[in-house]
């Protein structure tokens, strides 16, 4: 059983415990939800990476968070990165990965509604719907392939045959990283689909205009890699150009008060190397990983808690289940981020 599915086990009593008590006695009394996109309409490019939240459903988590959390401002995050993330009261701080459209037309409206500041991680080389991120590429073969005839099937297979042992087009796109971008084109080629034209006409992702309203309206605008590429399979030298490249985009276009980077998909497998670097030649002010509830080692850095992972779709259950999940680790010692 992996930590996914047990965490789904659990959440599904994780109402019964006192929520209130978990959070002050685990130590951490500030906790950093984020989610992609927020929608009522289905969204093919994403439905297959994770679950999109309602606007109902995601006023409700907003209002649990409000409940149970005061809304912390971006000073108070830029505080609480030197304290590893203890706080002596309970706060919270939404954030939102990869620059999608939703940002602007749905979520930001109902973060201002509500009086929450947040912050949007954005990956320059989508700005603007220039390039689409090879996992959305993804979820949109994954979305057509019941209406590809089976001679389409068939030149799909055999185009992975040449680079794989397998030829499951379902399981390819499942697990693809940015190092199968060229095969993930030309099996959308093979399948009568245009990315370009999915860009232009869908225009998933938010414009530097909007992003520069966003920042105007208080919220808090970061870096989080050029191209979204996979730093588990990224040399060091890699990732700290597709770090200090991002940033520099931040720093030149937007300018925001706090520079501030999340990792993305996870900073797991990241060397310390790469942080120490950062942070000596300043790269960033503070950092962000998406490791849920954990003690923190490194300096500056606070971890996520990733609420589209499937463990339920009540945002509720989720955090709850994240402070059991956290004191179940605490008991074998294994609570604490390690690299
Ligand atoms: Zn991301």
């Amino acid at each position: 059983m992996n930590s996914g599915s047990i965490k789904r086990l659990l959440s599904s009593f994780s109402e019964f415990l006192p929520v209130e008590r978990m959070i002050v006695s685990s130590g951490h009394r500030f906790v950093l939800p984020f989610w992609h996109a927020v929608s009522d309409v289905p969204l093919p490019h994403l439905s297959q990476l994770y679950r999109v939240p309602t606007v109902s459903e995601f006023e409700r988590d907003l209002d649990f968070l409000l409940k149970n959390y005061k809304p912390a401002s971006v000073e108070d995050v830029f505080r609480l990165a030197n304290t590893k993330g203890k706080s002596d009261q309970n706060l919270f701080f939404p954030s939102f990965d990869d620059g999608l459209a939703e940002c602007y037309h749905v979520i930001a409206p109902i973060l201002k509604k509500k009086g929450i500041q947040a912050a949007f991680f954005i990956n320059p080389a989508f700005v603007g719907n220039q390039m689409l991120f090879h996992r959305l590429k993804s979820s949109l073969l994954l979305n057509s392939i019941t209406q590809i005839k089976p001679s389409g099937i068939k030149s799909a297979e055999q185009l992975l045959l040449k680079h794989f042992p397998s030829k499951n087009i379902r399981q390819f796109l499942h697990k693809a990283t940015f190092t199968d971008h060229l095969l993930l084109d030309q099996i959308a080629e093979i399948f009568g689909i245009d990315f370009d034209h999915f860009l232009k006409q869908n225009q998933p992702y938010m414009y530097l205009q909007q992003i520069k309203e966003l920042q105007k309206d208080g919220f808090l605008i970061g870096a989080h890699g050029m191209d979204h590429r996979e730093f588990f399979l990224s040399s060091e030298d890699e990732i700290l150009e597709q770090i200090s490249a991002s940033m520099e985009f931040l720093i030149r276009e937007i300018n925001p008060p706090v520079n501030t980077f999340a990792f993305p998909f996870t900073d797991f497998k990241v060397p310390n190397s790469v942080f120490e670097k950062a942070n000596t030649d300043r790269l960033w002010n503070m950092s962000f990983g998406t490791a849920g509830i954990k003690d923190e080692t490194m300096k500056n850095h606070l971890q996520r808690i990733p609420m589209e992972s499937g463990v339920s779709k009540d945002g509720e259950k989720v955090i709850r289940t994240e402070y059991i999940w956290f004191y179940l680790k605490s008991v074998f010692g294994k609570n604490k981020v390690s690299r």
